[in-house]
């Protein structure tokens, strides 16, 4: 079986196993999805959403308000993020630029074509390649794949890539191995994979529904 007929298969197996999550077709805006993706930086997914709900309880996430409230305040509703003082910093600062350079909206960015927005938003402070691909595949549909801690781990061990592969390598992959109408259910599969089933420590090889699809889980199996 060919790589991109393994991949095929593998999402086709991870659709009949996994229900997508709710937060999946949440409504947030694309400055609360980049507010949220910079707090989820080195911050558990359950932080992460305590932070954002105590920001959100005290006003509404828009660059506007956050360029009128204090840093400090900021700071507090993060305090349940790790580095949450550079957060609060780094949102305070992404405010400003998104109201001053681009009136207050990322919109006029997404209508770019792919990689000059890439470009634009990897230039923002706090935004990484992840945050970048994030908010366009997320909020901009854009075909473009991100890559978090799940999946970089899970296309290592599923043999898509070899150990060393960096951000980019893998994305460039997996990008290649599905098609583009499929790319964001298969980020969200692949990290829902990586937190139920192939655990950075201690994979579930023999419960996992793509063992037989996967070059680690057939060696761990026979194995054992
Ligand atoms: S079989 Fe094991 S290594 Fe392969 S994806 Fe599943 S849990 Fe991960």
């Amino acid at each position: 079986m060919d790589e991109k007929e393994r991949a095929r298969k593998i999402l086709s197996v991870l659709r009949e196993n996994f229900t997508l999550p709710r937060w999946v077709s949440s409504n947030r805006t694309p400055f609360e999805t980049l507010v949220v993706t910079v707090i989820s930086q080195n911050t558990s997914d359950r932080n992460t959403a305590r932070a954002f709900e105590n920001l959100s309880k005290r006003f509404m996430v828009t660059p506007e308000n956050l360029l009128n409230v204090s840093v400090e305040e900021i700071e507090d509703a993060l305090r349940v993020a790790g580095l949450y003082r550079n957060k609060a910093r780094i949102l305070k600062k992404l405010a400003e630029i998104v109201v001053e350079k681009f009136g207050g909206s990322l919109e006029s960015i997404f209508r770019l074509p792919l990689e000059e927005a890439r470009k634009i938003l990897l230039a923002l402070p706090g935004v990484g390649p992840k945050t970048a691909d994030v908010l366009l595949l997320f909020c901009a549909k854009k075909p473009t794949f991100p890559i978090d801690t799940h999946i970089n781990r899970v296309s290592k061990r599923l043999g898509f890539v070899d150990g060393k592969a960096g951000y980019e390598e893998i994305r460039q992959k997996l990008q290649k191995l599905f098609d583009a109408k499929d790319y964001f259910s298969a980020h969200i599969l692949l990290i829902l994979l990586g937190r139920r089933f192939c655990k950075a420590r201690q994979p579930l090889c023999h419960e996992c529904p793509i063992n037989a699809l996967c070059p680690m889980g057939e060696e761990r199996l026979k194995n054992a």
